[in-house]
Formats: structure tokens, sequence, C-alpha cells
């Protein structure tokens, strides 16, 4: 379902950062592990068609994403690539239902209410749908961004360090919100850490050295 081969990046005035090459089958879910700069966020965001590699070519759902326009390449990522961030990416100025409406209409998809409270329902945050990003805690705010990354059911769910910013208990819940969420949609999923709670619970480990 995904496929990087070659793919090497180099920052300005640094060393290549080298990946090994990766077949990804649709629906599993895979932990990416490494130290701190060891390039993890580099790699996801070579995955989600936010940075160009220097070298080599990443395929998602027979597509080679870097030979889309960046148009098409927006609208590929909006449709088919969940992203959850360390720190939630909210928009501040939106209430919680707002800012996943926001997400349909960014990836050019009908403004689908049902779909929201589904979604809300499942994250068990459905409560503060009506409350802005800044009156919630950051456990909440981790399943809003859950929340978001799926509402347009992707196919990728993509998650950099969900729970590094979250104590024991919601890390755990995070962590299994992701899977759960993964599992209904059946979408792959790809969770980088340097977090050693989060180790056992993936059957699948790609290691940056
Ligand atoms: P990780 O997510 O595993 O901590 P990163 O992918 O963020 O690692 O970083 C990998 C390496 O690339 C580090 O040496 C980091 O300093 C460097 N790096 C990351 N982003 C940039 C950037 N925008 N410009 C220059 N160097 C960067
Ligand atoms: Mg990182």
């Amino acid at each position: 379902m995904i496929s990087l081969k070659s793919v090497a990046h180099r920052y300005d005035q640094q060393q290549d950062i080298r990946f090994e090459d990766w077949q990804i089958d649709a629906g599993s879910q895979w932990l990416l592990l490494g130290a701190s700069g060891s390039g993890k966020s580099t790699l996801l965001h070579i995955l989600t068609g936010i940075l160009k590699p220097t070298q080599g070519s990443v395929s998602i759902k027979g597509t080679s994403i870097y030979d889309l326009s960046s148009k098409e390449l927006d609208q590929f990522r909006g449709r088919n690539i969940g992203i959850v961030f360390q720190r939630p990416h909210l928009i501040k100025s939106l209430s919680i239902s707002e800012n996943l409406v926001i997400a349909q209409s960014f990836a050019k998809l009908p403004t689908d209410l049902k779909r929201v409270n589904e979604v809300l329902d499942a994250l068990g945050i459905s409560h503060k749908k009506n409350a802005y990003p800044d009156q919630l805690s950051q456990g909440q705010l981790q399943r809003v961004s859950i929340a978001r990354a799926v509402i347009n059911k992707p196919a990728l769910l993509i998650a950099d360090e969900p729970t590094s910013s979250l104590d024991d208990n919601n890390a755990a819940v995070v962590l299994d919100l992701l899977m759960q969420q993964s599992g209904a949609n059946q979408a792959t999923l790809l969770v980088a850490t340097h977090d050693k709670r989060v180790k056992d619970a993936f059957k699948h480990t790609y290691e940056l050295s």
C-alpha cells in the first residue's frame, strides 16, 4: 500500500539521512522507533507529502506522490492521510466541531455533520463539541486531533510522538484510540515515538539508527 524506495534526505549543510526501504501493507499498524534526532519526523513528513526527499520515491496506494502537482498533492493528502502531531494544531477561533468541519472542506469534501458527531462520540468528546480549543485539557485536545485526523476516513493515519506531552493515563488512552480508529477505518497506522511506554502495543516496528 505504501512503499519507500531508496529514500534519503539532506537538509542544508548536513549529512544525508538514509531510510531503509519499507513496504507497508494496507491496514497494518507500525511503530517507528528511533532516538531523538534520528529522523522520525523527517520520515513522517516525507510520507505525508510535506517534505520532498532529496532522493528516492514514495508511493501510496499506487500513486507516486511527489510526481503530483502541489495542488493534486494537497487534495491527495486531505483525502487519504490523517496526521496527529506531537502537540495539537487546532484553529483557536473555531469550536471543536467547526475544526472538524473545516478538515472536510480542506479535502474538498461536503460538510457531513453526522460523521462529525460520530467521530466525536467515538473519541468520547461529544460533550465538548461547542467548546473552543483553549477550554480543553491536553488529553482532550489530543483526542480532538485524532478526531480531525480520522474525520475523512483516511487510508493512512500518521502520528508523530502523539503521547510525549501526556501523562501515563492519557498516553495509554490516546494510543488505544489511535489503534481502535485505525482498525475501525481499516487505516494503516504509523506512530513515531521514542516513548518507552508505547513499545509493547505494536506488532511491527521500523527502526531508525
Ligand atoms: P526526530 O523526529 O527523530 O527527533 P528529526 O527528523 O526531527 O528527528 O531530525 C533529524 C535530523 O535532521 C536532526 O539532526 C535535525 O537536527 C535535522 N533537522 C530536522 N529538521 C530540520 C530542518 N528543518 N532544517 C535543518 N535540519 C533539520
Ligand atoms: Mg520528531
